[in-house]
């Protein structure tokens, strides 16, 4: 099936983010989201993201409206029968999402790819909910999408070859690095990176630091370029808890406990940039 139209279930940080960069690449895109202000929300941070690359002269302000017009906003799931592949990038809960992957498989047409965004959650638990299995990947973006390069890419137990395949070259379409990943809890990314960020939690927590000086060891010490309390903040601590939760309840190892600091934030509502407040206030 070409691939015309892309659906974006989400439009949050990360679902904003695919959304733009598709229809930087010329693809049309119906953005979903549970209610007309996140939709807005995530209209605005396309606008901000664009604004930026105009103002740096790497695209011009037709490119700007052209690529936002390419955008159709949808507060139904239905809309999802317009497309041709969808990227589901909502919020990191289970459940929410095999009820996202339910009605997809209902609304969506035959042979329509359903990949997830998810950070560390099962593609064969998601998959299995489905009629379409064999349809069913993860194409994980990395945070800011329209910077970022990799997209690791997940078969579950089920997944063709071809549903890989034709999720390896719309990566590649979109201006993206694809990478394989095999469908464990964090896949690579989140195996490696979650728990070095939780270790940075438990560290400020037992005060072997404060925040600025965890950060700045990192940065200085290991050539990061950001701190992991501040890429905490960015990714989202809410985001980050149920990383941590995937990781240890599907592995089954102490070592991957969220830090109780970590829960504490959460509880408070400081999830990060995206609140306005989380190991910094923004
Ligand atoms: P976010 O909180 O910024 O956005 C999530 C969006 O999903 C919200 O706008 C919310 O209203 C929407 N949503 C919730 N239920 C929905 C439903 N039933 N239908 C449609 N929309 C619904 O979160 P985010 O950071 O954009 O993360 C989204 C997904 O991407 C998660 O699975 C996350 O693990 C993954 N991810 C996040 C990052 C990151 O750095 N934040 C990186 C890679 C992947």
């Amino acid at each position: 099936m070409e691939i015309r139209t892309l659906g974006v279930v989400g439009a949050g940080q990360m679902g904003s983010g695919i959304a733009q960069v598709a229809a930087a690449s010329g693809l049309s895109v119906v953005m979903n989201d549970i209610k007309d202000e996140y939709l807005d929300r995530g209209f605005s941070s396309i606008e901000k993201s664009l604004g930026r690359m105009a103002e740096k002269g790497r695209i011009s302000g037709a490119d700007q409206k052209a690529i936002l017009g390419r955008i159709e906003g949808s507060i139904t799931l239905k809309d999802m029968a317009k497309t041709d592949f969808v990227v589901e990038a909502a919020t990191e809960r289970e459940d929410l999402k095999k009820k996202i992957f339910r009605d997809l498989d209902e609304f969506c047409k035959e042979g329509v790819i359903l990949s997830s965004n998810t950070s560390s959650i099962s593609i064969t638990r998601i998959a299995a909910v489905t009629k379409r299995p064999g349809k069913v990947i993860g194409m994980h973006f990395m945070n800011p999408v329209p910077m970022m390069k990799l997209v690791e890419v997940i078969k579950g137990l089920a997944t063709s070859e071809e549903t890989f395949e034709v999720t390896r070259d719309l990566a590649l379409r979109l201006g993206k690095t694809p990478v394989p990943a095999g469908d464990f809890p964090g896949f690579i990314a989140n195996r490696i990176l979650m728990p070095m960020i939780n270790e940075a939690i438990y560290a400020l927590f037992e005060s072997v630091g404060t925040a600025e000086d965890i950060d700045e060891v990192m940065k200085l010490g290991m050539n990061h370029p950001m701190g992991p309390l501040r890429l905490a903040d960015l990714i989202g601590l809410d985001t980050c808890l149920a990383i941590m939760d995937v990781l240890h309840a599907g592995l089954g190892d102490d070592k991957y406990r969220p830090c109780p600091l970590l829960k504490k934030y959460v509880d408070a509502g400081w999830l990060g940039r995206k609140t306005g407040r989380g190991f910094y206030v923004y």
